[in-house]
């Protein structure tokens, strides 16, 4: 085995990270180990997972029915070509995920990242708007400070301000209405979804589909916004005949206390892409769902065929750790989970507000926000993240956490406690 010395010499020399420059790279951690809330490293420290790995293992980490399920598939076989095959794992998923999922969604296809199953759904909403006979209805429209995703297609739908200037031309061109500013827990403000109204009204002749992040803005925001929004746009949608396309890649799988953030507004979306949660994290796997109407007008049209397909489409080995990971759904209350955390973030969280540094405190289900200005430096962030073993890594001007769901009370008082060394920039006590 090689040790933390030369795996770090040669981590740097080869291997580009996320959203990281190859030169002035932040520094990493060697892992050897990840067990429920916990994530092991070469040297023996162990770090409570606040982030959940990036908002998707929700059971926790290296849950023995999930990986008992990889072993046992593994066994049998690990990757067929998903065109002129199928197998049990991938029927038995998608079974398992329709009767979950917001009503109306009956048609599974899968792919293997959140940022294509953003991709798949751009591409049902235009093929089907062609074959319904409106070949104009290409673009799509969607709110700014969203987040869908890398790949240019799904990059192109992010909020515009996020898009490096180097980029402007690559991306696609699509329609901004202004971000949804009614928060969650507020009293609606119709004047809210007025600007889409009028953008849906003025190029609705253009519009394939309107896609956004129910109810909670993440990778460009970290801002829950009010369910009447989306009853709005459902309407306004059915009276344009424009789809409605919802982003559930983080929201989804009872990351907010439901267990689709659909669910809020008791409304269902024409395409709805999954993805992070739907393998509880352990690996890679996303779908998008549509409705036999979308799904049936498509393969009404020309060309009849839906133009795509992942070569690890459908992969066996991760389609049986999703049907391990929706059945432990239902092994542990996981909603009762969630709403305690909830609870407990708000309890906790709730006096920050007055730190001079600190904008906003937001919670709903688990996620706990702090929008501060200014932000720690990283170096300070991995100060604290060293002091208190908790994971933390704020983006933007968000310092914030999604826990794992089977994360204890203790846990959580760790993680607030770690916000407060954060906040308080390394000092030991916080005066606010
Ligand atoms: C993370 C995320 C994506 C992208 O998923 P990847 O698996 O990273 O490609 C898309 N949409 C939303 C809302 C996300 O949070």
């Amino acid at each position: 085995m090689m040790d933390s010395a030369e795996l770090l010499e040669k981590d740097r020399k080869y291997l580009w990270h996320p959203y990281a420059s190859m030169k002035a790279a932040l520094p990493v951690n060697p892992v050897v180990g990840a067990c429920g809330t916990r994530i092991r490293l070469a040297d023996g420290t162990e770090l409570l997972d606040a982030l959940s790995s990036w908002w998707c293992v929700c059971h926790g980490h290296n849950r023995s029915e999930i990986t008992q399920a990889i072993q046992e598939q593994t066994a049998r076989f690990t990757q067929v070509m998903f065109a002129g095959f199928t197998h049990e794992p991938a029927v038995r998923l998608a079974e398992k995920l329709l009767r979950r999922t917001p009503a109306g969604l009956e048609r599974v296809f899968y792919s293997d990242s959140g940022s294509v199953s953003v991709e798949c759904a751009v591409k049902m909403a235009v093929q089907y708007q062609a074959a319904a006979g409106h070949p104009h209805r290409t673009r799509m429209a969607t709110v700014r400070g969203g987040y869908h995703g890398d790949t240019a297609g799904a990059w192109s739908l992010g909020d515009p301000d996020a898009v490096p200037h180097a980029f402007r031309d690559v991306t696609l061109r699509h329609f901004f209405a202004p971000r949804p500013e009614t928060p969650f827990d507020a009293d609606w403000n119709p004047a809210d979804f007025a600007p889409m109204e009028t953008l849906l009204e003025q190029h609705e002749h253009e519009i394939a589909g309107v896609i956004l992040e129910p109810i909670f803005q993440g990778g460009n925001r970290m801002f829950f916004y009010h369910p009447e929004y989306l009853k709005k746009l459902r309407e306004a949608c059915d009276r344009y005949g424009i789809l409605l396309l919802f982003d559930e890649v983080a929201t989804g799988f009872g990351r907010l206390g439901k267990f689709f953030a659909a669910e809020f507004a008791g409304i269902s979306p024409d395409i709805l892409c999954v993805g992070k949660g739907l393998v509880g994290g352990s690996v890679g796997l996303a779908a998008t769902l549509t409705t036999p109407i979308v799904a049936d007008t498509i393969a009404d049209g020309t060309p009849p065929q839906f133009p795509h397909g992942p070569t690890f489409m459908a992969n066996p080995v991760v389609c049986a750790a999703g049907c391990a990971s929706l059945d432990l759904f239902d092994a542990y209350d996981w909603q009762k989970n969630v709403h305690a955390i909830e609870k407990q973030l708000t309890e906790e969280l709730a006096d920050l507000r007055n730190a001079p540094q600190v904008r906003d405190v937001r919670v709903l289900g688990a996620v706990g926000v702090v929008e501060m200005e200014p932000i720690p430096t990283p170096g300070e962030v991995q100060q604290v993240v060293r002091e208190t073993g908790v994971w933390l890594r704020p983006f933007g001007n968000w310092l914030y956490t999604m826990p794992p769901f089977v994360t204890t009370p203790d846990e959580i008082h760790q993680i607030v406690r770690a916000f407060r060394r954060i906040i308080m920039n390394g000092k030991k006590t916080l005066r606010v």
